[in-house]
């Protein structure tokens, strides 16, 4: 693999972080209308939510156009990524994915004794589908796809891709992560969900972490073939571990069009920032899809690490093809000043 992500030692005391950059989190969430609805529904949470979850799933597979037998959800999209990989990789076999990618699935695929099958992106860091699929096997279990990607906020196009899905699924189950789809602005880009419908063998995980604002409320779905979340749920449960409240914050953001719509505005707006800023600055970036920016950096990943902590600032380094980077997530106008502050002090 070409990718290595940096972690500070954590014997070394550091400061409290301040300015949270690290994480691709949504500075404005949760809604207000969430937050509403969480204080209504505590009052509730002696009982299990089964009846609100269905209804949850109704009007997720109404956005979504599929049934309810198509979604499974869990807290947060991490829990579906994870229960997949022990499922699909517990008898072994191989994944194939783009390098880099988001690790979550691909990692607990290896530890319960998967290969990775890395396919490293192309020039513009989208996915290189026709290595990927030629790099399809009879061990492969499952193709695994991030649109727009992390850590390197890149796009593959939507087209392509649902070609690629529509054909390549026949054969082997593919799993697109669609965690950032909403905030890929002027993006050649569609959700593949599109193809359930079509009875194809994709698998589509959405998240409320992001564009929804609620990354500590957790919650998350994914949207499948019901064969295959059977397969899934014959293992491991989907719903268990989501909350009451959880349930009633993704129902009313769901609503919520208008802090969507702000977050993709100011999220752009501060973007847009943060590349003029690191073009002065004589830095080259990766076009972002999303609200992180990955850009290399002329020192090691460590040592910018322990200096922006220093501030109180939380990013994340990574090296990639042997060269230290710096991925930032996009916060608030005055958040990224201050990092834009910080990194002029290091020159
Ligand atoms: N998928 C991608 C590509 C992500 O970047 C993340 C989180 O950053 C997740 C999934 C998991 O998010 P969550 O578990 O909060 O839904």
């Amino acid at each position: 693999p070409m990718v290595r992500e940096h972690f500070l030692d954590p014997m070394v005391a550091r400061p409290k972080i301040t300015t949270k950059l690290s994480s691709n989190e949504n500075p404005y969430g949760p809604p207000l209308s969430a937050q509403e609805a969480v204080a209504e529904s505590v009052k509730r949470g002696n009982r299990y939510a089964w009846q609100e979850m269905a209804d949850l799933i109704d009007k997720i597979a109404k956005k979504e156009g599929v049934t309810p037998e198509n979604i499974m959800m869990g807290p947060g999209s991490s829990d579906l990524l994870e229960k997949v990989a022990l499922v699909m990789f517990m008898n072994g076999g191989n994944i194939v994915s783009a390098d880099p990618c988001y690790m979550s699935l691909v990692n607990v695929a290896k530890s319960v004794g998967a290969t990775w099958k890395a396919v490293p992106c192309k020039e513009d860091w989208s996915h290189d589908l026709k290595a990927m699929e030629a790099a399809i096997d009879k061990d492969t279990k499952l193709v695994y796809i991030c649109n727009p990607n992390n850590p390197v906020g890149s796009i593959t196009s939507g087209k392509e891709l649902l070609d690629f899905c529509a054909r390549v699924s026949e054969k082997v189950p593919i799993f697109v992560d669609e965690a950032y789809i909403e905030l890929a602005v002027g993006a050649d880009t569609q959700s593949m969900v599109s193809l359930i419908s079509q009875n194809k063998n994709v698998i589509v995980a959405r998240t409320f972490s992001k564009i929804m604002g609620m990354a500590g409320i957790r919650v998350g779905y994914m949207a499948a073939q019901p064969e295959f979340l059977k397969k899934i749920q014959k293992i491991t449960r989907g719903g268990m571990g989501i909350s009451y409240t959880s349930i009633f914050a993704a129902s009313a953001s769901l609503d919520d069009a208008e802090f969507q719509d702000m977050t993709r505005t100011k999220n752009h707006e501060a973007k847009k920032y943060l590349y003029s800023s690191l073009e002065k600055m004589g830095y080259t970036y990766i076009p972002s899809y999303t609200n992180f920016v990955i850009f290399p950096i002329n020192i090691p990943g460590k040592e910018l690490l322990s200096k922006m902590i220093t501030k109180g600032i939380g990013v994340k380094a990574y090296e990639i093809q042997n060269k230290p980077w710096c991925r930032v997530s996009i916060g608030t106008m005055d958040e990224m000043k201050i990092f834009v502050g910080a990194l002029q002090d290091l020159s």
